[in-house]
């Protein structure tokens, strides 16, 4: 096991039975092992041991020093963790502490699992959490939202899930716990911190991390003062240079996908003059349309933005104090700036599963089921899954943004729980189960659907964008985007600034992909009129919309 074994803590703590808190846990000192550990353990291990006499619990912990680097000086924290090294099991064991994680809880609880059954092992610190609001609430000057305000299931309006709800709903969290390895053939994980998990039903909700330069390959990219942002203990850096530099400083941007976007719009509401650097012909270029793309670019150039393409990083440059000063590009072009925050996407967690599961599209391979090709009881979901996109032929994919993620969880927890793959009538009646419908319905069948926000804007993309696109009305105003193939049918649809029934139609379209008369369709002018031809051509059980429709009205 790593790190040192300390029979008690330092000076710092007294021998009370709730003697110290920490700025990121709250620990206890337990009155016969004379050692510390965090509340939630504290209270299980406590309550076994002193109702099964047999058991010795044996309670280690160590100190697990987090330097955290902020734009003046650099802090010392001192994270606690407990340890043990009984084997603990569980009839679910999720590794990974993200979105998909606390969703997974959620709907377990929903589902009726049996309390002290499920456990979640994550290397964070703090309960799963929103991860996309760490771009935009909690950067946002105006909103700054809190930890605390951004845990699971926040965005179907549950009351975010606190430590204390996973107490009260006998979810065991194990948080500041890193699996370190895993045998798939003997249901064990060992983690890092010494404890060890049995499970009948593995999840595994490794996620993604943020895609790193290496120094080898682009000298000076560990200077400090370039930063990345996946987890809130970056968001948390990244918000206090904004913090710093609000006013008079100049950030550079690097990447041009939704999160360098996100970036750089929260950068220009903390008063930040941006560069943003990135390596397309247009912003977004996986999935925007040049001229779409054009016009969110006229939006941040508008706010002040610089925007450079073509951009592929050469190097950084170091300043006298050892915090980068520049970044080159290949092409010769130097930008110089305060801080850079370098968005150039994500790899999924798979290393842990190297060698005993499928991987397919850099994920880990599933079927329908979300069941690991060969492992009826390992599933994976959200980011690190690559799976069987039903609507579309079956094409695996690997999705990574967050619907997928709370959808997935929930219907790997539904399948364990129930089975899945005939549906259950019984969640599907559950109101506050319903943005879970992909999952309850049947199983697996994903119609993708990814957003972003920049600014007071915000798009939305159902379905596939493939297709030739066809683009109607214009950003910031209101925009649709339609990806018709050969066929005629529409695939993907993209929409900014569109009311409520608007994106009912085109989840549907999404769904029924109708066949478009296309000299029909390019008669039309009107953004609200292309919908009012997609509801026209939709099938009669998706009535109510109409009904919908009309109360708006
Ligand atoms: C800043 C930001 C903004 C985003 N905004 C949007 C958006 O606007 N729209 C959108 O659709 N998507 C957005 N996304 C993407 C979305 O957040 C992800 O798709 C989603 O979080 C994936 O959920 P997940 O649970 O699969 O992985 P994650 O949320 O990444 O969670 C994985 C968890 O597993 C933990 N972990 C990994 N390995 C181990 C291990 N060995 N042991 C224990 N724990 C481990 C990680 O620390 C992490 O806590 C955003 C992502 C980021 C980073």
């Amino acid at each position: 096991m790593s790190g040192a074994f300390l029979p008690a803590l330092g000076n710092n703590h007294t021998s009370r039975n709730h003697s110290l808190s920490t700025r990121n846990s709250i620990c206890y000192r337990h009155p016969e092992y004379n050692c510390c550990f965090n509340r939630n353990h504290f209270k299980h291990s406590y309550r076994r041991r002193h109702s099964r006499e047999n058991e010795v619990a044996e309670l280690l912990f160590y100190r697990h020093i987090a330097k955290r680097r902020t734009p003046q000086k650099r802090t010392t924290t001192t994270i606690l963790v407990f340890c043990c090294v009984e084997s603990k099991s569980y009839h679910i064991v999720v590794i990974g502490g993200g979105v998909a994680a606390g969703y997974a809880a959620f709907s377990y609880v929903r589902m009726g699992g049996e309390p002290k059954q499920f456990a979640i092992l994550s290397e964070e610190s703090v309960p799963p959490y929103e991860r996309p609001s760490l771009s935009k609430g909690f950067m946002d000057p105006d909103i700054r939202m809190e930890p605390n305000e951004l845990y699971t299931c926040a965005a179907i309006a549950q009351l975010p899930q606190d430590e204390s709800w996973y107490e009260e709903h006998g979810v065991d969290l194990y948080l500041n716990t890193r699996a370190q390895q895993v045998d798939i053939s003997a249901k064990k994980i060992v983690c890092s911190n010494g404890c060890t998990f049995q499970y009948e039903n593995l999840i595994i909700a490794t996620g993604s991390r943020a895609r790193k330069y290496s120094p080898l390959q682009v000298p000076f990219s560990n200077l400090d003062g370039i930063l990345y942002l996946r987890n809130m203990e970056d968001a948390k850096i990244v918000r206090s240079w904004m913090d710093e530099l609000k006013g008079y400083g100049k950030a550079v941007v690097i990447g041009g996908g939704f999160l360098a976007m996100e970036m750089t719009s929260a950068l220009v509401m903390n008063n930040i003059q941006v560069t943003m650097a990135h390596p397309g012909d247009h912003l977004l270029n996986k999935l925007f349309p040049e001229k779409v793309a054009k016009q969110y670019e006229q939006v941040f150039r508008d706010k002040g933005v610089e925007i450079l393409n073509n951009c592929f990083v050469e190097n950084f440059y170091e300043r006298n104090d050892g915090f980068a000063s520049a970044v080159r590009f290949q092409d010769g072009r130097k930008v110089s700036g305060d801080v850079f925050i370098v968005c150039i996407g994500a790899i999924p967690n798979t290393e842990l599963f190297q060698g005993q599961l499928q991987l397919q599209n850099g994920g880990i391979q599933v079927n329908h089921r979300l069941q690991c090709v060969g492992h009826s009881d390992v599933y994976a979901v959200g980011d690190v899954a690559s799976f069987p996109l039903k609507a579309y032929s079956n094409r695996p994919m690997r999705i990574e943004h967050v619907d997928h993620s709370r959808k997935s969880a929930a219907s790997a927890v539904l399948d364990i729980l129930h089975g899945n793959p005939f549906g259950n009538t019984k969640h599907r009646d559950d109101p506050r189960l319903s943005i879970f419908r992909a999952a309850i319905d049947t199983t697996y069948d994903y119609i993708p659907f990814y957003y972003s926000r920049v600014f007071n804007l915000c798009w939305n993309f159902y379905g596939d964008n493939s297709g030739t696109p066809y683009v109607w009305g214009n950003v910031p105003d209101k925009m649709v985007t339609l990806w018709i193939e050969l066929s005629n049918k529409v695939f993907g649809i993209l929409l900014e600034g569109c009311s409520p029934f608007e994106h009912r139609v085109a989840h549907q379209v999404a769904v029924h992909r109708p066949k478009v008369d296309f000299i029909e369709l390019q008669k039309i002018a009107d953004v609200s009129q292309v919908f009012e031809y997609l509801w026209n051509l939709l099938p009669e059980k998706v009535e109510k919309i109409c009904t919908t429709k009309q109360e708006e009205s």
